[in-house]
């Protein structure tokens, strides 16, 4: 069985996060970067399986700046076998569309049963990505997955939505995102930080993919405008002084809430 986890290096959500008003993409300088923790619990499901059924090969793709490669690398150093790291300028700033074709045709490359990725990353937050390589590879999909049961030919698991949960299920090979709901990724020991700089790790480029960014540029979402969030305003503080009741009350008949 051959695994393979998208993964996707993100500015730290404890850190200080800025997008660029220029660009509009995220300033990578602003806060320490890190592997996406949705990501993470991708990388310990697939880890998890392998650890029950020996044999089996999960393998991490990364579309992300060169800086990217200890991000990576911590993949490998949680117990991940091998590594394919695509980089190149012309991707700066990639759209979905883009990013998912990029990342199918790195996943061809690298061969695939199975193919993890998180639900909604941290910091683009498109959450489609998952569906749009699924539809790539012509392989079925299986999103927003809770819980996940791996066999030797298929998957299955829950999909919670507000009016219930659904039991779903699809053949392999498919591709599956999954939530926050999933054990979080394991600590990487010191044997296997060592361990990790020997494991295989490619690093292509567009070309190599044989994807030409350029080519497409037309065709492809182009950022109007971007503004900064309006910092928030101080709320209301009713304190109790009898009639806080009243006054809340009164309040939410004002907001028009009541
Ligand atoms: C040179 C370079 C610079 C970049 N700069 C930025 C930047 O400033 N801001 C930014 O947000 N993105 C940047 N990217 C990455 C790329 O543009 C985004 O990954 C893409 O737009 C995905 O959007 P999303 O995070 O909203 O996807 P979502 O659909 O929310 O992602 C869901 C899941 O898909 C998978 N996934 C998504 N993106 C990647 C990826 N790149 N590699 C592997 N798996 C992935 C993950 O499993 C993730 O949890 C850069 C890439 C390169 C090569």
């Amino acid at each position: 069985m051959k695994i393979v986890v998208l993964i996707k290096e993100v500015p730290d959500t404890w850190g200080e996060r800025r997008l660029s008003l220029e660009t509009g993409l995220v300033e990578r300088a602003a806060s320490a970067p890190v592997l996406d923790e949705i990501d993470e619990r991708a990388v310990e499901a697939a880890l998890a399986f392998a650890d029950a059924h020996p044999g089996t090969e999960v393998a991490v793709v990364a579309m992300a700046p060169a800086s990217a490669v200890a991000t990576i690398r911590k993949a490998l150093a949680m117990g991940a076998t091998s590594a394919l790291h695509v980089v190149d300028d012309a991707l700066r700033g990639a759209d979905l569309l883009l990013t998912a074709e990029v990342l199918a045709a790195a996943i061809r490359r690298v061969g695939f049963d199975l193919v993890l990725a998180g639900n909604l990353s941290t910091d683009g937050g498109g959450g489609v990505v998952p569906a749009m390589v699924a539809e790539m590879l012509d392989a079925p999909q299986l999103t927003g997955l809770s819980t996940l049961e791996i066999t030797d030919d298929a998957v299955s698991g829950d999909r919670v939505s507000d009016a219930g949960t659904m039991r779903v299920s699809a053949p392999l090979p498919a591709v599956v995102s999954i939530t926050e709901a999933m054990p979080e990724g394991r600590f990487t020991t010191f044997k296997g930080i060592m361990a990790a700089k020997k494991k295989p790790f490619e690093t292509v480029d567009a070309g190599d993919l044989g994807v030409a960014p350029e080519d497409a540029a037309t065709a492809r979402y182009i950022m109007l405008s971007v503004a900064e969030r309006p910092p928030r305003q101080a709320g209301t503080k009713i304190v109790d002084e009898g009639d806080a009741g009243e006054r809340l009350a009164a309040f939410l008949l004002a907001e028009g809430v009541a």
